[in-house]
């Protein structure tokens, strides 16, 4: 693997779509594993209390006693606390979620500064100290307040879309959602990257859905798709991302090729 441009500062990205099984947690922690694979420092935030995001990334998030999002954000841990390295990689780490996640949403309504919460606890010095050159932040399936801390502490949203029936239901509302928190609460937060999955090549419909979405955000939609494949969804039982599961399989490359894309636009948009 060669190496990627670096962003002068870490680049946060939420990984967002409130439609379940879309390739959320997915596309986070492979396109994570694949910068990662190309030299770069990545983090990945698990918002969800299912935790699937650390289990895919390795991380034991039912230990007891960890330190975990929650206590990030309800109890004023410090990241460096609630970080953890992968063991799929060296430049790989993770905030795991643990299922007290699942109460944030109801706790974090009467706690100060509720939608800030993730941002303010994102320390710059400590992403410099662990060399994170990319934050990914993968969302639950909801537009509550978890994912509107993600929102928050984030400049660009990644919105995964899957190549099926319904692929845009919902994200009519997605939008508002991310103009509403643009209007409010973080005036830099934009769509900056689309990202078509699950795509299956024997069906004319993941081709129309393709070229819809491709009409509808232009330049904003990676080249790369990814395929649908059983590999791909094997790998977090193993605690996996795929590209360690299986390196050659088309599932594997196409996130790597992804994962390239992505830094190398990035770059190129802001002016590296
Ligand atoms: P979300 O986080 O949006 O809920 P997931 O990433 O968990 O979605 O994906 C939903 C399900 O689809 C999971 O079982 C996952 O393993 C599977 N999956 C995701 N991407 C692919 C793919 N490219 N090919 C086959 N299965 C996939
Ligand atoms: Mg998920």
């Amino acid at each position: 693997a060669g190496s990627l441009p670096r962003p002068a500062q870490p680049r946060i990205m939420t990984v967002a779509n409130q439609k379940g099984g879309v390739g959320k947690t997915t596309s986070a922690v492979n396109l994570a594993a694949g910068m990662a694979l190309h030299g770069l420092g990545v983090l990945v935030i698990d918002l969800d209390p299912q935790g699937n995001a650390s289990t895919a990334l390795g991380i034991d998030h039912r230990k007891p006693g960890i330190a975990s999002v929650y206590e990030m954000l309800l109890d004023d841990v410090p990241l460096r606390e609630a970080i953890q390295r992968s063991p799929a990689n060296e430049n790989l780490y993770c905030v795991p979620s643990t299922l007290d996640l699942a109460g944030a949403e109801i706790e974090l309504v009467s706690v100060v500064a509720r939608e800030s919460r993730l941002r303010n606890a994102l320390d710059p010095e400590a992403l410099a100290e662990f060399g994170i050159d990319y934050v990914l932040i993968d969302c639950p399936p909801s537009l509550g307040l978890l994912t509107v801390n993600a929102m928050v502490a984030a400049k660009e949203v990644l919105i995964p879309i899957q190549c099926e029936y319904y692929a845009l239901e919902g994200v009519g509302q997605l939008l508002r959602n991310i103009e509403l928190v643009q209007a409010h609460l973080n005036k830099d937060l934009h769509v900056s990257t689309i990202l078509l999955t699950m795509y299956d090549g024997r069906t004319k419909l993941a081709d129309q859905v393709a070229a819809e979405v491709r009409s509808h955000f232009g330049d904003k939609v990676l080249q790369t798709i990814i395929p649908r494949s059983v590999k791909v969804s094997e790998a977090p039982g193993y605690g996996m991302t795929i590209i360690e599961y299986d390196p050659g399989s088309r599932g594997a490359m196409s996130y790597l090729d992804a994962a390239r894309e992505l830094a190398q636009k990035g770059a190129k948009e802001n002016g590296l």
